[in-house]
């Protein structure tokens, strides 16, 4: 780790109306398909981020790419939205950043990391004389649950780090995603640790046709993450009026 500093962010109404809007509902986001398209900012995909920096409402990345350290990720991912030095390393959960809980358990071992889709390869082989690899195999990435589970944990201590005197707990947790399989099938089959509600909203910029019935049926269908972000605040401003 590299020891970042939480980046600075824009300055938020503290009265306690819009403390507890701010604190009750969180996002996640993918970032391929979301937020960048062949690594250039989706039109909407910095106004929606600068929303909620806006409204200092927690969020975070969870994203199947990787191979590249954490810090170097939000630096380019932030670079390419246009809102260089806004977001912190802490905000991102790549396919690889769950090794981390193996290194006490494996820290003598060897560890074979593979791609996706990878059962056996000749570099096992060649290594092992062939061993039995599948006892050894844990999957890591979208929509695997200990994923989901180091992408919750990572939004919770980002909110504590955002709030760090009020933090209270986190009501709704909105994952935006544009595919079905990995983001929207993830979420709604995560059992949270937290008594937080996942909920789903997929984005028609990436991998899912629009016009076409998802496979896993998501909460909402946007046309992209401006969208999704402005139907959620709607939402939970709705839900603050009162009675
Ligand atoms: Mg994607």
């Amino acid at each position: 780790m590299s020891g970042q500093k939480s980046p600075k962010l824009a300055t938020t109404n503290t009265s306690s109306t819009s403390e507890k809007t701010q604190s009750a509902f969180t996002f996640v986001f993918d970032i391929d398909g979301v937020l960048l398209e062949n690594k250039k900012a989706l039109p909407g995909a910095k106004e929606a981020i600068k929303m909620l920096l806006g409204r200092k409402i927690p969020f975070v990345f969870l994203t199947n790419s990787g191979g590249m350290p954490e810090f170097r990720h939000t630096t380019l991912l932030a670079q390419r939205l246009g809102i260089p030095g806004l977001l912190s390393e802490h905000q991102l959960v790549q396919s690889h950043t769950p090794f981390k809980g193996l290194l006490e358990r494996f820290a003598d071992k060897n560890i074979l990391a593979l791609g996706m889709n990878s059962e056996k390869t000749p570099l096992w082989e060649k290594h092992t004389n062939g061993a039995d690899l599948n006892p050894a195999i844990v999957r890591y990435g979208k929509p695997s649950e200990t994923t989901f589970a180091w992408g919750e944990r990572a939004l919770h201590e980002w909110h504590t780090e955002l709030n760090p005197q009020n933090a209270p707990p986190i009501r709704t947790i909105y994952m935006i995603g544009d595919d079905v399989n990995c983001d929207v099938y993830g979420a709604k089959n995560f059992k949270s640790r937290y008594d937080s509600e996942w909920k789903t909203i997929l984005v028609e910029t990436g991998v899912h046709e629009k016009g076409t019935k998802p496979e896993h049926e998501p909460d909402h269908i946007v046309p992209g993450v401006k969208e999704a972000v402005e139907l959620v605040l709607n939402l939970e401003m709705q839900n603050d009026e009162p009675a």
